[in-house]
C-alpha cells in the first residue's frame, strides 16, 4: 500500500499543527492517512487507497459517510442561510422529537459540542442542587473540560488529580472517582461526600475505553443510591444516545436518569450537543435562571435540520434493527475466530459497537488497563494495510453504520482472521 502522500504532508502538518492534528487519537503512528473523501462505510485517501471504515468519525456516523437524507436536509438549510444569531423553528421541533423519544428529558438547550453538553450539565446539577462535588467512573469520558479530565487513582475513590497540565488541582479537587461496575465504591464515596455531592456523571455503557458493559443491576443500583440521597443523576449519552435505541441506554436498559448529555449521532456529522433533564433543572439555566450558558453556534440552524434528518431517517430506515443485528453478526463471526485459534482474548459490545480485546473481558477501566496494548498496535497496523480502518487504539470501540454491508463484514472477518495470526 503506498502511502507517500500522507507521510509527506505529515511531516508538513507536525510543524503547522501540534503532533500533526487536530486532535490527539488522529495522531496514527507512523503517520496518519490524509482523507480525499468518504462516502457510505469507505474512506478513501490521497493516495487512493480505499479503507472500510469502523472510527465512523469516533461515533457520529450511525447512518455512515454522506448519507443522501442528511445531505439534502443541510443543503436545503444552506439556502436559507446557516447563522441566524435568533431562535428558529428548527430548534423547537428537534426540541420536540428529543423530548418524544427521551422520557427523563422535559427540556433542553442546544449546544455545539458533547463536552459542551457535560460542561453545561455538571454545572445545572450544581445550581440546583447548591453542591460542588460530583462522582465520574474512572476511564469514563466526558469531554476534554477541566474538571472532567481526571481519570484513574487507586483505592475505591480517589479524590482528583488532573490528568492534563494546565489544569490547576484546585479546579478538579470536587471530582470524585469510583470505578465502573462496582455499586459497593459509588455507595461508599456518596456516604462520605454525602452533604457535597451535586451529581453523578457516567456512560451507561463506558464507550470510550471499550466498549464495556454494565453487569446486570448496576445501572438500576446507581438509579437507586442517587436517588436515595438527592443526588442528580447524569447519563452521558453523548456515544449511546440514538445507537442504543432511539431512546439510547436509557430505553435500552429501562432506567430513567434526571439529566442526560447528547450530541455524535444525532448531528449525522455536524457538530451538535444536548443537555437534557427534568424541568426543575432545566429550569435553572439562563435565561430561565441562575445557570449561566451560552454560545454562538447554540441550536445552530445547520445542525437542527441534520438532526431532525437524523431522527427521521432513523426511524424511517429502520436503522436499529438493521445495524443491531449487524452488530450481533460481527462479534458472534469474531468470536468464532478467537475461540478457533485458541486466544485468550475477548469480544466486547452491544448493539453496533464492538471491540476484540487483547486479554480477558475489562469490566472497569482497571481490567481494561491490562490488555495487551502493544500487541493491539502490531494488530492495527496490519488491518489498516489490509484496508480496514480500525480506531487506532485498545481503547476505542469500533462502529458499524447503516452503510456497512455483509461483504463489508465477511472481508473484516477474514482480515482479523488473518492479521490476529
Ligand atoms: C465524544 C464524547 C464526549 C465529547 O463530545 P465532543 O463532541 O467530542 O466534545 C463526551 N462524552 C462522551 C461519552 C463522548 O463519547
Amino acid at each position: 500500500m503506498n502511502t507517500e502522500k500522507s507521510r509527506k504532508l505529515f511531516d508538513e502538518a507536525k510543524k503547522l499543527l501540534p503532533g500533526g492534528v487536530s486532535s490527539p487519537v488522529r495522531a496514527i503512528k507512523p503517520y496518519p492517512f490524509y482523507t480525499k473523501r468518504a462516502n457510505g462505510s469507505k474512506i478513501t485517501d490521497i493516495d487512493g487507497n480505499e479503507y472500510i471504515d469502523y472510527v465512523m468519525g469516533y461515533g457520529p456516523l450511525l447512518l455512515g459517510h454522506n448519507h443522501p437524507a442528511i445531505k439534502d436536509a443541510v443543503v436545503r438549510q444552506l439556502e436559507d442561510g446557516w447563522l441566524y444569531g435568533t431562535p428558529s423553528e428548527l430548534e423547537v421541533s428537534l426540541a420536540r422529537e428529543i423530548i418524544k423519544l427521551y422520557s427523563s428529558i422535559d427540556m433542553v438547550r442546544f449546544v455545539s459540542t458533547g463536552t459542551e453538553a457535560t460542561m453545561g450539565a455538571l454545572r445545572a446539577a450544581r445550581g440546583f442542587t447548591g453542591k460542588n462535588k460530583f462522582i465520574k467512573i474512572e476511564g469514563g469520558f466526558h469531554g476534554a473540560h477541566d474538571a472532567a479530565l481526571v481519570k484513574a487513582g487507586s483505592g475505591a475513590t480517589t479524590l482528583g488529580t488532573p490528568d492534563s497540565a494546565g489544569v490547576p488541582a484546585d479546579f478538579t479537587k470536587n471530582t470524585l472517582q469510583v470505578p465502573y461496575n462496582d455499586i459497593e465504591a459509588m455507595t461508599e464515596a456518596i456516604k462520605t461526600h454525602r452533604e457535597d455531592v451535586a451529581a453523578v456523571i457516567i456512560e451507561p455503557v463506558l464507550g470510550n475505553i471499550g466498549p464495556i458493559l454494565p453487569k446486570k443491576g448496576y445501572l438500576q443500583d446507581v438509579r437507586s443510591v442517587t436517588k436515595e440521597n438527592d443526588i442528580v443523576l447524569i447519563f452521558d449519552e453523548v456515544i449511546t444516545g440514538f445507537r442504543l435505541a432511539m431512546g439510547g441506554a436509557q430505553e435500552y436498559y429501562g432506567i430513567t436518569p434526571d439529566m442526560t448529555t447528547l450530541g455524535k449521532i444525532l448531528g449525522g456529522g455536524f457538530h451538535i450537543g444536548v443537555i437534557g433533564g427534568k424541568r426543575e433543572i432545566m429550569g435553572n439555566i439562563s435565561p430561565a435562571g441562575a445557570v449561566y450558558q451560552a454560545g454562538t453556534f447554540n441550536g445552530s440552524p445547520v445542525s437542527m435540520a441534520a438532526g431532525l434528518a437524523v431522527i427521521n431517517t432513523l426511524k424511517k430506515e429502520k436503522v436499529h434493527e438493521k445495524v443491531n443485528k449487524a452488530g450481533e453478526s460481527m462479534r458472534r463471526a469474531l468470536s468464532d475466530v478467537i475461540s478457533d485459534m485458541g486466544l485468550d482474548y475477548s469480544i466486547s459490545g452491544v448493539s453496533s459497537m464492538f471491540k476484540v480485546f487483547f486479554g480477558d473481558m475489562p469490566y472497569d477501566y482497571q481490567d481494561a488497563l491490562k490488555c495487551d496494548k502493544e500487541k493491539f498496535n502490531v494488530f492495527f497496523r496490519k488491518m489498516l494495510s489490509d484496508g480496514i480502518f480500525l480506531p487506532p487504539s485498545q481503547y476505542e470501540t469500533n462502529f458499524l453504520s447503516l452503510a456497512h454491508s455483509q461483504d463489508d463484514i465477511d472481508k473484516t472477518v477474514q482480515a482479523y482472521q488473518r492479521n490476529l495470526k
